[in-house]
């Protein structure tokens, strides 16, 4: 059985890691069609392809009640593309609105609620779709919550001691009040949920 792809959450892109890894060039990018297909005889369900999909959008079924239950998961996946295409920490920004610059800083974190600035090198953005999505992270935080991405200056890290990218900082009427330091994937979101709370949980 051909291996199968979860469009849902499949961006469709020609740069897919399955269609590089396919030693049978079953997976591959239809120009004309312009998206992913796989050549169902070509395909030898070798499997290298399903692992190299970060949020498992390729699936691989080697009999027929495996294929079954693929495409029963992939109908019954709640999530769509839009779902990925958020914000995230630690990843390229999507949303502009999002940006700050260096002189913005002071005006933006003397918010009397939350303000959480991430501080993130660019060129060492992380995966997109492994990496928490920003309404995740504070949709349970009882306060409003506002969050910006800066590229910090020298002169902003040394100000705030920011010897890590990417890290958090967690302002309230311009105080810091704590820095979350280093990346944390999906897999990590309570602990981060956690370590953001522990800064804010004693407020006023
Ligand atoms: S299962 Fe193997 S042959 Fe089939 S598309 Fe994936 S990598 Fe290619």
């Amino acid at each position: 059985m051909p291996a199968i792809i979860n469009f849902k959450i499949c961006d469709n892109a020609k740069e897919c890691s399955g269609i590089a890894i396919c030693p049978t060039k079953a997976m591959h990018y239809d120009e004309e069609k312009q998206t992913i297909v796989i050549d169902k005889d070509k395909c030898t369900s070798c499997g290298l392809c399903r692992p190299e999909c970060p949020i498992g959008a390729i699936q691989v079924g080697r009999t027929d009640e495996e294929y079954q239950q693929c495409q029963k998961e992939i109908a019954e996946d709640p999530r769509t593309i839009k779902d990925l295409f958020v914000d995230r920490y630690g990843a390229s920004p999507i949303f502009e609105f999002f940006m700050i610059n260096n002189d913005q800083l002071d005006e933006k974190i003397q918010n009397e609620n939350i303000t959480l600035i991430e501080v993130y090198n660019p060129i060492e953005a992380q995966c997109l779709l492994k990496s928490i999505p920003i309404k995740d992270l504070t949709d349970e935080m009882e306060r409003d919550v506002q969050y910006y991405k800066l590229v910090p200056s020298d002169d902003v890290k040394i100000k705030y001691a920011i010897n890590e990218l990417p890290s958090l900082l967690i302002f309230r009427a311009g105080d810091l009040l704590g820095m979350i330091k280093g990346y944390y994937n999906i897999e990590q979101i309570d602990e981060m949920k956690s370590l953001v709370k522990g800064f804010t949980k004693n407020l006023s």
